[in-house]
């Protein structure tokens, strides 16, 4: 391609790391934890007090069927303390507590949600892309945006009834192009990687970090190369998190996104509103505390106490691990090791609208974009599914930090065109 990068009419910019009520995307393994944090998380604490979302209690950890199945979860275990009548209040209305919520309510129970922002959805959000010429704005996820694990996906059949066609995405077979060269066996470095890891984890063996796993092949040239880009593809944008501080056992014994993933044209917003419809849902709180004892619970907000029987917390791990908002008394010492079990990785995402799809189109709406350093890795082509030329791109862990922090969306923006524009002209090279 020749002249100067296309530049989008209309664009979003996700900031999930620098929110205040998500502080990162979502939860990965830290070296030394493990996915049964995930389990000891879901324990109750006493009999007025649970936690839920992506991070607990999951084989579906980081993904929005995870958080719901979660929230369904604390629910029962609501419903097999609780007397009819009781008031339980649930903190968040993302996927986690809406599914806790529904669940509540739908078995007749009386339930409050005390959501911080104004608007439900947590990290999936779904927002408007403008057109330049009048034609209609198209809808697009700045978070979630895909049904993983389609085939066991609650949100498949359901995005069916209320009349969406989920898009097949294949991201076995993604366009991909790289800064330095023809794309190696990417593919090959990855399973290498596993294998290690596996080797260096078996049995009694401790835990380490994939980084130190990954320097132990001891790869170099192509080879190395090639691991390079699996790290940055494959694994630091799937955990968002330092690769030294990604758990070797935890990582490949994790149940990971990428098989069966299905596009949802319309964005979550239409599954978010028929889940949350009928439910009481108080918008714009912050929670500033929640203190339960044998009496009840009391959820203190700025507009005043809310006081229920029992509390089912949707609160994302990264605020929990910075004590946000107090927990009286406090979570016991089995979930404190449990959260620090976890970490909180940040993953970007900015989508943007062009007045035509100037770049090649794969078979599989996926695209790859190995920069050194990494850059904006992943793209998904939206268009077929938009009806517009719409494309989202996503950024990770350090390339967040090179790219991201501290710039304007405009600036985002034309870099991440830039980025994008790279990738297209490397596959033509
Ligand atoms: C860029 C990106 C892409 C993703 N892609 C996918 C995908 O394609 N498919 C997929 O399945 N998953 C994806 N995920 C992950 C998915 O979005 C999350 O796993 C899921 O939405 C988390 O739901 P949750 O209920 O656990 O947490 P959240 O959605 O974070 O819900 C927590 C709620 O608590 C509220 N809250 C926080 N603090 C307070 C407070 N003090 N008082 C009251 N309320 C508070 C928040 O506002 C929020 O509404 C993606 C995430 C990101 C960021």
């Amino acid at each position: 391609m020749t002249g100067a990068t296309p530049q989008p009419v209309s664009w979003h910019v996700a900031r999930w790391g620098d929110e205040p009520f998500s502080r990162g995307s979502w939860s990965y393994v830290r070296t030394g934890g493990s996915p049964a944090d995930r389990w000891t998380l879901a324990e109750p604490i006493g009999d007025r007090f649970a936690l839920c979302g992506e991070a607990v209690g999951t084989d579906q950890a980081a993904m929005t069927h995870g958080a719901y199945a979660s929230g369904v979860r604390a629910a029962h275990w609501c419903l097999s303390v609780a007397a009819p009548g009781e008031l339980i209040v649930v903190v968040g209305a993302g996927f986690g507590g809406l599914g806790a919520a529904r669940t509540l309510t739908d078995a007749g129970y009386e339930c409050v949600v005390v959501e911080a922002r104004d608007r439900i959805g947590g990290r999936t959000h779904t927002v408007l892309l403008e057109s330049a010429d009048g034609s209609p704005a198209v809808a697009a996820d700045a978070g979630a945006a895909w049904l993983q694990q389609f085939a066991k996906n609650p949100f498949a059949s359901l995005a069916v009834s209320l009349g969406v066609q989920p898009v097949p995405t294949d991201f076995h077979t993604p366009l991909a192009s790289a800064s330095d060269g023809p794309v190696g066996d990417v593919d090959g470095a990855l399973a290498q990687l596993a294998a290690a890891a596996r080797a260096a984890t078996a049995g009694p063996l401790p835990d380490v970090s994939l980084g130190s796993v990954a320097a132990s092949l001891l790869l170099t040239g192509d080879d190395a190369r090639s691991l390079r880009h699996a790290v940055d593809a494959d694994i630091v944008l799937e955990t968002g998190g330092a690769l030294d501080d990604t758990s070797a056992r935890g990582f490949f014994e994790e149940d990971g996104v990428g098989n069966d993933d299905h596009w949802l044209p319309g964005g979550y917003r239409t599954i978010l509103d028929h889940l949350a419809s009928g439910i009481d849902i108080r918008l714009g709180r912050p929670v500033r505390g929640i203190e339960w004892s044998v009496r009840g619970v009391t959820v203190e907000t700025d507009a005043g106490p809310i006081r229920g029987d029992r509390c089912i917390c949707n609160l994302p791990v990264s605020l929990l691990q910075a004590g946000e908002p107090m927990l009286r008394p406090g979570l016991p010492v089995a979930h404190r090791a449990a959260l620090a079990g976890l970490g909180m990785g940040v993953v970007e995402k900015v989508l943007m609208r062009f007045d035509r799809r100037w770049w090649p189109a794969g078979s599989s709406g996926y695209m790859r974009w190995y920069d050194d350093p990494a850059s904006w890795c992943e793209w998904g082509d939206l268009t077929d599914g938009c009806g517009a030329p719409v494309v989202a791109g996503l950024i990770a862990h350090d390339a967040v930090a090179r790219q991201h922090h501290g710039r304007t969306d405009a600036e985002i923006v034309r870099a991440a065109s830039a980025a994008l524009r790279r990738w297209a002209d490397a596959l033509d090279a």
